[in-house]
Parts: C-alpha cells; structure tokens; sequence
C-alpha cells in the first residue's frame, strides 16, 4: 500500500517528514495550497522544497451554487461573505480534506503529524480503503521532540502552520498578523464586518460571529492607539484598507 503524508508545513508534519525519511520509507508529502495560509507557511515551504525534499502541491477546486470554481479560502469566503467556523469546519473539509481524497489513490496509509502530547487528537479514518497512521505517536514523539528532529536536521524549525484569518487563532495572533501583515489583518477584519452585515446576521436570524470572540477591531484598539507613541514598536506599521 502506497504511503502518504499530509504535509501541512509546521512543526509537526516536517518531523514526520524528517522521521519517515530517517526510517527509509517511500511515500509521497502533499500540501493543499488554497492560498489562506500566512505567508511564512508558504515561505518555508519554498524553503522545505529547496532543501530537494519533494512535497506534491494540491490546488482545492470548490464549486459555488452560480459555478464559479474557487482555488482560494479566503476569496471564497470574501465571494460568500463568509467565516471560517470552529463548530463544523466546513473550511478545512472543502479545501483541505476533500482535495487530499480526491488525489490519493487507495487502499493506502495516510500518515498524520499528531505527536505523542496530542494522542486524544488520533482518530480512524472514515474513509474506505485509507488507514490513518501516527507514527510520531508510535515512536513517543512530543511537541519538543519534533522541534529536536528538525533541528538535528540542520533545519530551521517552521512558523505555525494555519490560515491568517483562523478562528482558532487567540488575540496574540491576531496582533501579530495587524504587525507583521496589515493587509491580511484588514481583510480578515472586512471579512467578519461582511458576514455581520448579511441581511441573515441583520435580521438576527444568525448571531453575531466574529473570529476571536470580539470584533478584531477591539482585539488591537489598545494596540493601535498607542502606535506612534514614544517608545511604541517602530515595526508596527500603519494600515491603508480604509478601515
Ligand atoms: S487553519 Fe483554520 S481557517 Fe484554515 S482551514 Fe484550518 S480550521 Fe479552517
């Protein structure tokens, strides 16, 4: 049976990456690109690719009721004035999961970078034909271990892996992505104005959803009042969306 890794470029599955390899094992890494990654995900899997370790780059094609075809999470949900969602996460079935099913051939092992720290994480697969493998959970690999992996590799260990506008993400991570990509933050923040500006959200059909708990323009107003300040981070750049 053929062996495949989902590669999603974080700690994680380049360990597993590194440790299959170690292990002498044929098998085939594939990423799904669907273009909502932050950008140093894509950075280092330039860098990964570089190394001559092959990954095999997916692209979703996600069909809307009109037939427009979306390769892209974040331009599908800017089209359906849409959030990513932490109850049924539609997000990660359409443009992730369902492109990988689409690709792999079966019967076959999908091996997944959940560490030994995150066993509860493990499931079977409910696929026909596809066994889930954990091996760093085999070997008793944790979080810590995988960053040791990466380095005995003489690899740089990577950023956390996950799309910019993810609402698993905390106000830490928001904050940064207002520094580090204004852009992206002011479109994350045009996003969630969007859906609480459907006429479902306005009539009080749906709640209010936003995708740190409050508005991300409350997550960084102490921030943003202090920018220009004496002392203030002169990295924090000013933002131009308008908003
Ligand atoms: S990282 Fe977050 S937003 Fe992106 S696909 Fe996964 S759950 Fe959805």
């Amino acid at each position: 049976m053929k062996d495949y890794l989902s590669f999603g470029g974080g700690v994680n599955s380049v360990a597993l990456y590194l440790m299959m390899e170690r292990l002498g094992m044929e098998f085939e890494a594939v990423f799904v690109n669907h273009g909502g990654d932050w950008p140093e995900t894509y950075d280092y899997l330039q860098y990964f690719l570089a190394t001559g370790r092959p990954v095999t780059v997916l692209e979703p094609e996600v069909n809307t009721v009109e037939k427009v075809i979306f390769n892209n999470l974040p331009a599908y949900c800017e089209h359906k004035a849409i959030l990513p969602n932490r109850t049924h996460r539609w997000c990660t079935d359409r443009f992730k999961v369902r492109v990988v099913e689409a690709y792999i051939e079966t019967p076959c092992f999908m091996h997944l970078g959940i560490d030994a720290g995150e066993s509860h994480r493990a499931r079977l697969s409910p696929v026909a034909g596809r066994e889930n493998r954990f091996l760093l959970i085999e070997h008793g690999i944790d979080r810590d271990g995988c960053k040791r992996l990466i380095s005995d590799a003489g690899l740089e260990l990577p950023p956390k892996s996950g799309c910019w506008f993810c609402p698993y993400q905390g106000k830490a991570e928001f904050r940064l992505l207002r520094k580090k990509h204004p852009t992206l933050f002011c479109r994350a923040q045009k996003l969630e104005e969007a859906r609480n500006n459907r006429p479902e959200a306005k009539s009080g059909q749906w709640k209010p959803y936003y995708l740190c708990d409050i508005p991300l323009a409350d997550v960084i107003a102490g921030v943003d009042k202090q920018q220009g300040l004496p002392g203030m981070d002169a990295d924090y750049p000013p933002c131009h969306c308008g908003l």
